[in-house]
């Protein structure tokens, strides 16, 4: 289990991890990080360093992204999930937000592992696009090596012969996972999709392989963001989405139900009741 802030990642609660690719305005963020809150997202999630496969593309804010990501904390009490790409930034990335997320591009660069281990924040370790499951472990490892156990596994697809999509959304890994690690482990389904229509879908086949939570791409307007908007979720769309989860959530037993129960003001006996609960709920 991962704690961040008064949340604990991989403790039978499925935590959702909501927010535009890039931090872009002040007035994109919060209005996005408002939403997913209220739409039942814990940590808000937002690029302030962006790895853009083109160096013409859109770089990110920087330290002014870091801030308004704060800023988007101590208003909507949501946790901070954002990237840190560089071993010279750590420190920096690591005094505004919760959990630091080492991208996929930068999976096995060992030296920005170590540099975030050592700043004893948690960890989000997204899977290489070109990675093996063993690859991903090993990376895993070297977190851990470095003193620091509160690391969570991110599959986000990979590269495969196939180009209809994105990328191809490696949920076997996911069920592996669950098997052969005591890590927690996520899912984004924006980058394995690509394509908006496709995240919804790929969210509920995360859910049912067991991911611990996920991480989504939301934005005002994604026809007009800075990054990723084809994949981005519009507010409405979000709320679908979050939706069309509960009742496969509910099918997976009683601490999720817990939890949930608990958040709509319903008085919970023992976890096993509440569970039941929700699944007559849900029919
Ligand atoms: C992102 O989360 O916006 C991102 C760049 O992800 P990945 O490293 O998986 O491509
Ligand atoms: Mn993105």
């Amino acid at each position: 289990m991962v704690p961040v802030l008064d949340l604990e990642i991989g403790g039978g609660e499925f935590v959702t991890m909501a927010g535009p690719c890039s931090v872009e305005t002040e007035f994109q963020l919060m209005a996005t990080a408002n939403h997913v809150r209220r739409a039942g997202a814990r940590i808000l999630r937002g690029g302030a360093f962006k790895p853009r496969s083109s160096p013409y593309s859109f770089q990110g804010h920087g330290l002014e992204g870091l801030k308004m990501l704060a800023h988007a904390r101590q208003e909507t009490g949501l946790a901070i999930v954002t990237e840190v790409m560089s071993e010279e930034d750590v420190p920096l990335v690591a005094e505004y937000a919760d959990i630091l997320q080492i991208g996929s591009r930068n999976m096995e660069n060992y030296a920005l592992l170590e540099a975030a281990a050592r700043s004893g924040r948690p960890i989000l370790l997204k899977r290489g696009m070109v990675a093996t499951i063993a690859d991903m472990l090993c990376s895993a490892q070297v977190v851990l090596d470095n003193g620091n156990p509160n690391i969570i596994l991110c599959e986000r697809g990979i590269r495969t012969f196939e180009t209809a999509l994105r990328n191809t959304f490696d949920v076997a890994a996911i069920a592996l996972i669950k098997q052969v690690s005591h890590l927690p482990i996520i899912a984004d389904p924006s980058h394995a999709a690509g394509a908006s229509d496709l995240v919804p879908a790929l969210a509920r086949i995360a859910v049912a392989a067991g991911a611990d939570g996920m991480i989504v791409e939301v934005h005002p307007n994604p026809e007009n963001a800075w990054s990723d908007g084809e994949q981005s979720l519009d507010f409405a769309e979000f709320d679908e989405l979050m939706e069309s989860i509960e009742p496969l959530l509910a099918l997976r037993g009683p601490a999720q139900c817990e939890r949930k129960l608990a958040r709509r003001g319903v008085a919970v006996g023992s976890r096993q009741a509440a569970g039941f609960r929700a699944l007559e709920a849900v029919g």
